[in-house]
């Protein structure tokens, strides 16, 4: 089994199901009293989300591939950045180590493949939804991206920052995002990606018409398959 780096902490709501996802998993696959070798490199994530909100990102970019180098100086043979947002910087933090960065992108891509959709509606953060980054490597893999109105962006942002990061989960916003699953849907979205590591705290396969594409238990698995490959 290889060993696995985890740069978390963004947040560490979501951190933690990736901690468990990935001991239950590597259990469930090996039996027994197997769990994962991992590494967790969890940050504090007020300065890095004022990075984000200031769009410093050759700052949070720097700190991101320090960290990365650290978790790879300690065994890492395999690196899961646990956000999507942070995949912004994706690019230099791989090119700061030599082990493989599996990028939550084309995971999930590869994911809704498997499950038969082709037009994706994308709930995330504003960052997510509205730069290139993300909906540019789903395209790539030759998908196609819907994103909610400026409302409903505005609405899915403020629910992740204000409520899911800080470990509220509440069934008003859950019917707030179903709406907005709802709206996507009805303009076309045969697939609902979970774009944000926190949502699949709060939205699940029950809360959509459509099959949802939950990014943290998609990467979880592609990494235990890489990990036991
Ligand atoms: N975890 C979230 C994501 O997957 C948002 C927090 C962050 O900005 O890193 O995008």
């Amino acid at each position: 089994m290889k060993r696995i780096g985890l740069l978390g902490g963004m947040s560490w709501e979501s951190t933690a199901l990736y901690y468990r996802l990935l001991n239950e998993g590597v259990a469930q696959r090996l039996g027994g009293l197997h769990s994962a070798d991992c590494v967790l490199m969890s940050i504090d994530f007020a300065p890095m989300a004022r990075l984000q909100a200031e769009s410093r990102w050759d700052e949070a970019a720097a700190d991101l591939a320090g960290k990365a180098r650290e978790l790879e100086g300690a065994g890492a043979e395999l690196l899961v950045l646990c956000t999507n947002t942070m995949h912004k910087v994706a690019p230099q933090i791989q090119a700061a180590v030599d082990i493989p960065l599996l990028h939550i992108a084309d995971v999930t891509a590869d994911a809704a493949r498997r499950a038969g959709t082709r037009r994706l509606g994308l709930l995330a953060t504003a960052f997510t939804m509205e730069q290139p980054f993300y909906r540019e490597r789903l395209e790539s893999h030759g998908l196609e991206v819907l994103v909610p109105d400026p409302d409903d962006r505005a609405l899915v942002h403020r629910i992740i920052y204000d409520e899911l990061c800080r470990g509220v989960v509440s069934a008003t916003s859950r019917d707030r995002v179903r709406e907005v699953i709802g709206d996507v849907v009805g303009r076309g979205a045969d697939g609902i990606v979970l774009g944000c590591t926190e949502i699949e705290l709060l939205i699940a396969a029950s809360d959509s018409p459509v099959p949802v594409l939950p990014t943290t238990a998609l990467h979880v698995e592609a990494a235990i398959d890489a990990a036991l490959a």
